[in-house]
């Protein structure tokens, strides 16, 4: 079951000067700075309520997040929803019809499981399931 929108993701192409303008124009606080090897990225994240923001800056040409860059720009990347069964929440957007970038859950910043599903079958949203890991 779908419990919240956990985080937003936003691509940004410095996160030294985002981190900047969300603390000084908007009073945030950056809770936790994370590189996520995986995925090519470093994070930064804040809290606004129950929700999350997660900046997303590239380290290297070949991550997923500065090819969304170079075609998109700056802004919102993906929406995350937090869930407390991951499996079956990817067992039931399967049966919907909905194409999976990722099948089986992997780990994501602050040791969350998170999986994708494709924006081609989601209306335009790049969406992902995240759960926090069970140990
Ligand atoms: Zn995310």
């Amino acid at each position: 079951m779908i419990t919240r929108i956990d985080h937003l993701g936003i691509a940004v192409r410095s996160l030294d000067e985002t981190v900047a303008y969300y603390e000084n124009a908007l009073g945030l606080h950056c809770e936790h700075r994370e590189e996520v090897p995986s995925q090519k990225v470093r994070t930064a994240f804040f809290s606004a309520g129950e929700t999350h923001i997660e900046l997303l800056e590239p380290t290297s040409p070949e991550s997923p997040i500065a090819k969304f860059l170079e075609k998109n720009g700056e802004g919102i990347h993906h929406v995350a929803f937090a869930t407390d069964d991951i499996a079956a929440q990817l067992k039931g957007a399967a049966n919907a019809g909905v194409k999976l970038i990722h099948e089986v859950p992997f780990e994501g910043a602050a040791g969350k499981l998170v999986a994708f599903l494709h924006p081609k079958s989601t209306h335009g949203v790049l969406t992902e399931f995240c759960m926090p890991k069970a140990d």
